[in-house]
């Protein structure tokens, strides 16, 4: 593993003014009339002696590149006019600028760089997506920093990335400097994702963050890195080394795409030009069976519910007979529900149970 010498001041203001030049050169106008998405870049975290973060039975390396793969092939099947282009797909290293470069070589609309977390703790767990930019609290920061650290298995990393230290909480500071003229189209992107992972497939939402990503500063287009999920959390891990799990994160994926294609497209359209169209099928999570955990019933609808039932997650209700009754968390096996049940309980809420739905309708 290359070590990395701390950076120098000299080096620092060298990093910086690459930096401006950089932005200058790269500055376009965001909005481009008539333009549509034609091209997207999928970049699957980590790969050959990078394995990303490792949980205890499976490596980030592999989740990545087979969420990808799906991602890739539903967009190609449900939007045939869309190229799609993976970074890698295989179990290869690729440096974080080369993947960069594919998206830009290839005049790619947008580019969704996709990795799984992982902390101390095993109780961590959700999905957050972040964009190009400053961070706000030292959590992203460290994201940023573990994401990063893949340069470590690069030969040449301080010259391919302006003399950039990972490790440097400096060297971010001036990675902040660096805002993307694609900043606010990549929001709506990370929006559509969190949207969809949360609301469809039920994971905790960690929300919309932003930390300077090397994958991410030199991308000439919008562009996201999502973390689908903390292979640290043992329940997380399961449902990300599962191929359901992975079915649902990437048909989430294909779905933020597809929204987020259609949204762009009216919004730049030409004036008296209709815009094309996109009918696709959804991929709904119909006739499948969610697990969620009864929590009690209430004669009367909550005003705050999340407030009411803080510390638990997914807050839901369902109407039977003129009560309301109200659920946690959102889970796909029986045995998943069973476990949060217990910790539901705990929480002092002893007469909570498991409940299963089928297309919204208690079973
Ligand atoms: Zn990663």
């Amino acid at each position: 593993m290359l070590k990395l010498r701390l950076i120098s001041e000299k080096r620092l203001i060298l990093f910086f003014l690459v930096l401006i030049i950089n932005f200058i050169f790269y500055a376009e106008v965001e909005a481009q009339t008539g333009k549509k998405i034609t091209t997207v870049v999928i970049d699957a975290g980590h790969g050959g002696d990078d394995p990303g973060a490792v949980g205890r039975k499976c490596k980030e390396k592999d989740i990545t590149l087979k969420v990808a793969k799906m991602t890739g092939d539903y967009i190609k099947k449900n939007c045939p006019d869309v190229k799609v282009i993976y970074t890698r797909s295989s179990d290869v290293f690729i440096k974080l600028a080369k993947r960069a470069q594919i998206a830009n070589d290839n005049n790619a609309d947008l580019f969704i760089s996709i990795h799984c977390n992982a902390t101390k703790s095993t109780q961590v767990n959700g999905v957050e997506t972040f964009v190009m930019g400053e961070h706000r609290n030292a959590a992203n920061l460290e994201v940023a920093k573990k994401e990063n650290a893949a340069i470590m298995y690069e030969d040449d990393a301080e010259n391919s990335y302006d003399g950039f230290n990972p490790n440097s909480t400096e060297a971010y500071i001036m990675l902040n400097f660096f805002q993307s003229e694609f900043k606010n189209s990549s929001l709506k992107f990370a929006e559509h994702v969190q949207h969809q992972l949360v609301n469809r497939v039920g994971r905790k939402d960690r929300g919309v963050q932003q930390a300077g990503f090397l994958v991410l500063y030199k991308t000439a287009m919008p562009s996201v890195l999502v973390e689908i999920g903390f292979l640290s959390n043992p329940a997380e891990e399961n449902f990300l080394n599962s191929k359901d799990g992975q079915t649902y994160i990437a048909s989430a994926l294909y779905r933020a795409f597809r929204d987020y294609k259609k949204e762009y497209e009216k919004d730049n359209a030409i004036e008296g030009d209709s815009y094309e169209k996109i009918d696709t099928p959804q991929i709904t999570d119909v006739n499948k069976i969610v697990y969620k955990v009864q929590i009690e019933s209430r004669s009367r609808k909550l005003d705050n519910a999340a407030q009411q039932y803080k510390g638990l997650e997914n807050i839901d209700f369902y109407e039977h007979n003129g009560q309301y009754k109200y659920t946690a968390g959102v889970f796909y096996t029986k045995k998943e529900a069973d476990e949060y049940c217990k910790t539901v309980k705990a929480k002092g809420y002893s007469s909570a149970f498991v409940v299963s739905f089928k297309n919204g309708i208690r079973q």
